[in-house]
């Protein structure tokens, strides 16, 4: 009898636990996808969009197995056991088109912009529901800049990483840890076998040198202290790791806390026109030409999230843009140092 309640109670706490997938944005690309023979990798990635023009886009081109909002809601896109094309050209390991071998979760957000707690939380029980399912260590929890590559182009001769930096903020610690990931990728495969050679040192200081702009963000959240690094108001979230226990007392009693960010903030604007980038004290550095490159007008910060690319009205800033896309008659915009 008791051992019945018992096993009851294991089948409520098991469905309690399950997650919740919307099938409103299942892909009409479903019948004509391969059925994936392995999954080695989860590949994380940002949208650079907001949702509802995100989804509809994923959905029309299958190009991602799932899709996180930013208020914790998951969509199934590509159908989990199929191909999703989300990595383009893209190398891990010496092996290449990672869409054959991985599963892809485009996250509504920014790849510079802190997510709210609780769209962190959605993609980890995603992620960890994954990960069980096909046995894959943290460290194969990667973003998708990770294992993008560019081709040789006029910027680089050689083929390079850092094609993009889509899912950037995944590979940050702070944001790692929030995700329950403890493990992450240590060096550059392609890169230490020379396959690829570094093409964004910036982005390449986050994916390896530890370079965390969310620690902030992520160690705070009003309440935890920064060395916690999030684990505290994650747990509390999730009603893990004793209720609402605080985190433990600071050595420095009686001291007001410093106001922190949270992360519900709303990310300040991105500028929007060339009289809104001079409002911001930005200054025209040059035009692209045949002979003036970008790389010219603004050296090693040509891709930088605080430059930007304005053309026929629109603005572009440096961490959105493909080599590749940088035309003649393009204005470079940076603040003056
Ligand atoms: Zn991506």
């Amino acid at each position: 009898m008791r051992l019945a309640i018992l096993v009851v109670a294991a089948l409520f706490a098991s469905a309690a636990d399950a997650i919740d997938i919307s099938n409103r944005y299942r892909s009409p690309r479903n019948p004509e996808r391969t059925v994936r023979k392995s999954t080695e990798l989860i590949v994380l990635h940002t949208t650079e969009a907001p949702a509802r023009s995100s989804l509809t886009k994923l959905s029309d081109r299958g190009e991602a197995h799932f899709c996180v909002t930013e208020d914790g809601t998951i969509y199934r896109i590509v159908d989990r056991d199929r191909e999703a094309f989300h990595a383009g050209r893209s190398m891990w390991n010496g092996k290449e088109d990672v869409d054959k071998f991985s599963i892809g979760i485009e996250c509504v957000g920014y790849h510079d912009k802190a997510m709210s707690i609780v769209q962190i939380a959605a993609i980890r029980n995603l992620v960890k529901e994954l990960q069980a399912m096909y046995k894959l260590t943290d460290d194969k929890v990667v973003c998708h800049s990770h294992v993008a590559y560019g081709a040789p182009n006029k910027w680089h001769r050689k083929k390079h990483r850092g094609r993009k930096r889509c899912g950037m903020l995944f590979a940050m610690s702070s944001v790692r840890t929030a995700l329950g990931l403890r493990l992450r990728p240590a060096v550059d495969p392609d890169v230490k076998a020379k396959r690829l050679v570094v093409g964004d040192p910036y982005l390449n200081r986050v994916l390896y040198s530890g370079l965390d702009t969310m620690a902030r963000q992520y160690g705070a959240n009003g309440t935890a202290p920064a060395a916690d690094k999030g684990s505290s108001w994650l747990s509390r979230l999730l009603g893990v790791g004793g209720g609402t226990k605080t985190a433990p007392a600071p050595a420095k009693p009686a001291k007001a806390p410093a106001p922190k960010p949270a992360i519900r903030s709303a990310p300040a604007k991105p500028p929007t026109s060339i009289a809104d980038l001079k409002a911001r004290g930005y200054v025209l550095k040059g035009v692209v030409s045949k002979e003036t490159t970008a790389i010219k007008i603004a050296g090693a910060k040509w891709n930088a999230p605080d430059t930007y690319y304005t053309i026929r009205n629109k603005v572009i800033p440096g961490s959105a843009i493909d080599a590749s896309r940088i035309e003649k008659g393009m204005s470079v915009w940076m603040k003056p140092k």
